[in-house]
């Protein structure tokens, strides 16, 4: 049988127009990379973020912060897209517009087949110049294979020489504003938003679930705690992103038949 609520949130997606699915780091958790609340007891409880994930800390030691951004990088490139990225891929031909905004900088929902995916805090498998912003997708074959303390000098960027950084968002820095714009209209447009795997704690990613709310829309959470965003759900949905998801397309299916 399949559960109340699940019912309820496919009985939701059935009649959206336009729906917005707003994914964090919960969303890649079960592909193996650690969420931001892991990262805080291991990596920021190891190494300082003011340090590796700011643009001062790159200029102060740029062979030591593009070495722990190539250890990730080739960790994140190891890493699959589960089954419930697959979900959503299925929810896109099911339904007449969805679109992904995700907190994400791993690029796991392209891997798995989204068609539009809007990346508000950038993607670590691109990379920009420090200097200029030229945009860099190339691949670094030359990389070594060192682990997170490895230094590593950044490559110098093709067009100006200036050295290359990854393509995010570091502390201190703005979203990308064609992104937020994007993602902020959406919100405002959007009939049903489907929060998954966010603390909604990082703004202002977190304030997507609020805008859209306010401009009338319902809320589908899915998340195994609750988080900032449940007491504005109109359906949480407690579980992990690659179990809830297929169940939730595969109660849609149902309803469609
Ligand atoms: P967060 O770490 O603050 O919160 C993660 C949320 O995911 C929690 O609410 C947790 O309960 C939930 N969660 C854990 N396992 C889950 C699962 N299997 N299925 C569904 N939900 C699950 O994450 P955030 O709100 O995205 O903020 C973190 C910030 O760090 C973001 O800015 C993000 O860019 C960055 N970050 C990105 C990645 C990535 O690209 N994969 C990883 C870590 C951090």
């Amino acid at each position: 049988m399949i559960p109340e609520g699940l019912i309820h949130a496919a009985e939701i997606l059935q009649s959206a127009q336009r729906v917005v699915v707003s994914t964090g780091a919960g969303m890649s958790r079960e592909s193996g990379i650690p969420t931001f609340r892991d990262a805080q007891e291991g990596l920021w409880a190891r190494f300082n973020p003011e340090e590796l994930a700011t643009e001062r800390g790159f200029r102060t030691a740029p062979a030591r912060v593009w070495g722990w951004y190539a250890h990730r990088r080739r960790a994140i490139m190891s890493c699959e897209p589960h089954p419930g990225h697959g979900a959503l891929v299925a929810l896109e031909r099911l339904l007449p517009e969805l679109v992904v905004v995700t907190q994400n900088i791993d690029g796991l929902h392209q891997a798995s087949g989204s068609a539009d995916v809007i990346e508000l805090h950038g993607s670590i498998r691109r990379s920009k110049c420090l200097d200029h912003g030229h945009p860099f997708a190339g691949a670094f074959d030359e990389e070594i294979a060192g682990g997170e303390d490895a230094e590593q000098d950044p490559p110098p960027c093709p067009d100006c020489g200036s050295p290359l950084r990854p393509d995010v968002v570091w502390f201190g820095e703005m979203l990308p504003a064609a992104a937020t714009t994007r993602a902020r209209e959406f919100a405002e447009q959007c009939d049903v938003m489907l929060v998954v795997g966010t603390s909604g704690m990082v703004w202002p990613a977190a304030e997507l679930p609020f805008v859209a709310e306010r401009s009338g829309a319902c809320i589908i959470e899915i998340n195994p705690d609750p988080s900032e965003i449940t007491r504005i759900a109109d359906v949480f949905l407690q579980g992990r992103a690659g179990e809830v998801l297929p169940a939730l397309v595969q109660a849609l299916n149902v309803l469609r038949h």
